[in-house]
């Protein structure tokens, strides 16, 4: 913001708008599910329709899966356009502003050339009068565009709402990129799962949140029945895909706000919170059963996996490790008795 060439005006504004963007990137660092992405497209969205005080506001990314660009987030859009709006590099004006890596100021969009009205099954997507397009960038890639449209006063856009919101925009890819390379760092590539790691920190941080405000929370360590024997029967990548499945499975029949890992190779953890005992029996319970009951198919044939789940509860002044240990001690249980049940942690003494 040091940049000589920003106007004062501008400068004041982007300072009054400074304390939001320090709380956008801040947040940023902390995503680490698609839920809390999905507010902080929310925020930036709302962020640039208030500074350039415009009626309409979309954020599109580009989506390396399918080459194009789709909105994640928009004020004044409709649902549908959300949905089916997806556009090619060079293909309108996002499309355009992507190419170029370049800015775009439309102050009549009658009269201009370079807009025509998107179209979904030939209907124009909205209304547009005047629009400012500006590029996300980072690392010199261009990784979306922002689009703000109408001003509330009917205003055409200015040089400076260009430089405000080029300003902006830059800091709202890093917030973006920040976002994308967290959730990345935290995921596992195979599952999409945490990694251990989070998990570790995660069930850490949980832990002294209880010592001071206590409430239940259970542990379940998860592991794939006699999975080497499926290996060597149906090979390695059928072995991936029924971690995959299994994956999908637990994170289906847990609350969101529960936190399903990978905790190695073919182990699975699961912190249930606000779960007490019989809660979380309950959940370990229909887990195992899902599992169980789930066709998967190898060379269109059913086959069925077993899982095996120990369960420790936490109680006041237990540590992280000593959680880990009870559940694990009750998985070897669980194994120990037969496989393909629920074993929870039980004191020798
Ligand atoms: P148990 O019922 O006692 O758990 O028997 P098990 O054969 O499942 O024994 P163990 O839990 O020690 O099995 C680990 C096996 O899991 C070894 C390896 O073949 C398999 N495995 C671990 N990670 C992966 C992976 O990423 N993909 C695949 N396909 N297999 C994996
Ligand atoms: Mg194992
Ligand atoms: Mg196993």
């Amino acid at each position: 913001m040091s940049n000589p060439k920003i106007p004062v005006k501008v400068k004041r504004e982007l300072e009054r708008k400074s304390a939001d963007l320090r709380l956008l990137l801040e947040l940023s660092t902390q995503i680490s599910s698609a839920q809390k992405r999905r507010t902080l497209y929310n925020r930036i969205v709302k962020l640039f329709a208030e500074v350039a005080q415009t009626e309409k506001s979309s954020l599109m990314l580009f989506d390396e899966k399918t080459s194009r660009l789709h909105i994640v987030a928009g004020i004044g859009i409709s649902e549908e356009a959300k949905r089916r709006l997806k556009l090619r590099i060079g293909e309108g004006i996002a499309g355009q502003v992507a190419q170029t890596g370049k800015s775009m100021m439309i102050n009549d969009t009658v009269g201009d050339s370079r807009y025509e009205p998107l179209r979904i099954r030939r209907k124009p997507v909205h209304q547009t009068e005047s629009l400012l397009a500006v590029p996300l960038m980072t690392k010199g890639k261009v990784i979306g565009v922002i689009t703000v449209s109408n001003k509330v006063s009917r205003q055409p856009f200015i040089r400076n709402d260009r430089i405000l919101l080029g300003t902006l925009a830059s800091q709202a890819a890093v917030a973006i990129e920040n976002a994308r390379l967290y959730i990345e760092a935290i995921t596992d590539g195979l599952t999409g799962l945490y990694v251990h790691a989070y998990f570790q920190r995660r069930l850490m941080e949980e832990i002294e949140r209880l010592s001071r405000h206590p409430a239940p929370l259970a542990l379940l360590m998860i592991d794939i029945d006699h999975f080497k024997k499926f290996n060597d029967t149906y090979g390695h990548p059928q072995g991936d895909s029924v971690l995959t499945n299994i994956a999908r499975i637990l994170k289906k029949n847990v609350r969101t706000g529960d936190l399903v890992a990978r905790y190695g190779g073919e182990e699975f953890a699961i912190i249930l919170h606000h779960a007490n005992r019989s809660n979380a029996l309950k959940v370990a319970q229909r887990l195992r059963q899902a599992v169980e009951g789930f066709d998967f198919l190898i060379e269109n044939k059913k086959v069925q996996v077993t899982i095996s789940i120990g369960m420790a509860v936490w109680e006041a002044g237990m540590h992280k490790e000593e959680l880990i240990n009870q559940a694990d001690q009750a998985l070897y249980r669980a194994k120990g008795e037969g496989r393909n049940r629920v074993c929870v942690y039980k004191s020798s003494k």
